[in-house]
Order: C-alpha cells, then structure tokens, then sequence
C-alpha cells in the first residue's frame, strides 16, 4: 500500500524529517501557510518557496468531538469516526491551522512544545494510504 500526501506540495513527502512547505515574501518578508502566489499584506507577486519549522508551541486548541460536514471533509466518519484535537501551532513567523494528534484538552497545554508529524487520513479508492499532517506534543 502506497502512503500518499493528502495534497500535493503542502509538506515535503516523503521524507523522515518532513517540514510544512509555505512561502515568503521576498518583498516584506511576510511568511504564509499554505504557500500563496500573492502577498497578503504587501500584494506583492515575489512569493518564494519557504520551508516552515518543524517545533513550535500551541497557541489556541479545541477538539473536534463528530466529523465536520462532507464536503469539504473526506476523514473518516459514522462508526470509524475517533475525535481529535484542532489548533493553532505557532512555528515562528506564522500560525499554522493543524490536526493535533491528541483529542483530550486535559493533555494540552496552551504554550507547550508541539512537532509536526506525518499520520494516516484516510484510504482512497485506489487502496492507497493518505496521509497529513498533524501536531504532537514533545
Ligand atoms: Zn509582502
């Protein structure tokens, strides 16, 4: 079974140490995630590939106790739907909108050590694992 990206071009896949691939602006300097072809602040079109860090701390979570509406949600859902953590991981220059590999609010922490990792979605039509990525703590 092949271990497919949830999208292209979001992380470096496949890779052992994978990094959320965003963008920065050669203008500003502003960071974006995901990557954008235009500057948010400045409309610059001088976007360049910019490779996120891969530890950062939590900065606002919840947990996302039934599966959100279909579409745009394609994870698992009725009986193989399991809860799971959302927030924000702050890696330096941006925020980063995640999945959170732990769903109990009692394990987090606002401001602790998180570290992204690469973990199953879902299975596609083709038999193929995809995968995407998340936060845990460290
Ligand atoms: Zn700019």
């Amino acid at each position: 079974m092949a271990r497919v990206p949830v999208a292209e071009g979001i992380f470096t896949w496949p890779s052992d140490d994978p990094q959320l691939v965003g963008s920065r602006c050669t203008d500003c300097g502003i960071v974006t995630f995901p990557s954008q072809q235009s500057c948010p602040r400045c409309a610059s079109m001088s976007m360049a590939e910019h490779l996120l860090a891969r530890r950062g701390r939590l900065w606002a979570f919840t947990t996302q106790s039934f599966p959100p509406p279909s579409p745009p949600y394609s994870g698992p859902s009725g009986k193989e739907f399991v809860p799971f953590g959302v927030g924000y991981v702050e890696l330096g220059d941006v925020k980063v909108e995640t999945h959170l590999t732990v769903a109990d609010p009692d394990a987090l922490q606002h401001g602790m050590e998180m570290e992204l990792v690469v973990v199953p979605f879902r299975t596609d039509d083709d038999g193929n694992e995809v995968v995407t990525f998340a936060f845990r703590p460290c």
